[in-house]
């Protein structure tokens, strides 16, 4: 599954090399070429990792990315750290700020590929192609495949970003707000119901082998998918 990647990167030679290489790879990428563009466009859109520069016109990379960190709604989203910077001390405080991994700049765009995916599989699951598994429910992301037993499922878009979602972060209660910003990607124009109604919509889908009983409501906390029996509310 293709994840959505925020470039932040003022060269302009470095940045379209980057965007060519990430789209060649298969991921949507959008690029900025300083920090007050960039929070325009994760404003818009919460994008699934962020390729940050250190060395920034105005507001620096670091500053960006601590500014990120504080924000309940951009906190988990991963950020590697593109910098000419080499030295052990600028590597530790761009971890410390709350990087999720470091690329020092000359880089090969395959090297940066590697990286992406790994903090990928890392920080957000639901972006990488590994098959899921719980309860005897299997998701294949890259044949868009669901089924129960040897029986397929079928599920609309949302519905199957959502399951994809749950599947890869079982277990965690999940609020509706988080739900929307890991699944719609951006919770600015859809309201919170909305997410009640995909919830509604991929039980039906669930029901004929009975495993809309793994999709549990949590009661004034959101949902969570779980292999084990919800206790009695
Ligand atoms: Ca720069």
């Amino acid at each position: 599954m293709a994840a959505s990647i925020l470039i932040v990167e003022d060269e302009p030679a470095i940045q379209a090399l980057i965007l060519a290489s990430l789209k060649r790879a298969g991921h949507v990428a959008v690029a900025a070429g300083d920090a007050e563009s960039a929070l325009q466009q994760i404003n818009s859109a919460l994008p699934d990792l962020i390729l940050l520069d250190w060395m920034l016109p105005g507001m620096s990379g670091i500053e960006l990315a601590r500014l990120l960190r504080n924000e309940e709604r951009t906190r988990r989203v991963p950020i590697i750290m593109l910098t000419a910077k080499g030295d052990e001390r600028d590597k530790i405080l761009g971890l410390e700020t709350g990087a999720d991994d470091y690329v020092t700049k000359p880089f090969s765009p395959r090297e940066l590929i590697a990286r992406i995916k790994a903090v990928l599989r890392r920080g957000a699951p639901q972006a990488t192609e590994d098959p899921v598994q719980i309860g005897g429910l299997s998701l294949d992301p890259s044949t868009h495949r669901i089924s129960a037993g040897d029986r397929p499922i079928i599920l609309g878009p949302t519905e199957f970003r959502l399951l994809h979602f749950l599947m890869t972060h079982a277990e965690r209660v999940h609020s509706r707000t988080q739900l929307l910003d890991q699944v719609w990607g951006d919770h600015v124009f859809v309201e919170e119901r909305t997410v009640d109604v995909h919830i509604r919509r991929l039980r039906a889908a669930l029901e004929t082998s009975g495993h809309d009983s793994l999709i549990q409501t949590v009661r004034g906390s959101g949902y969570r998918i779980s292999a084990v029996p919800s206790a009695i509310v």
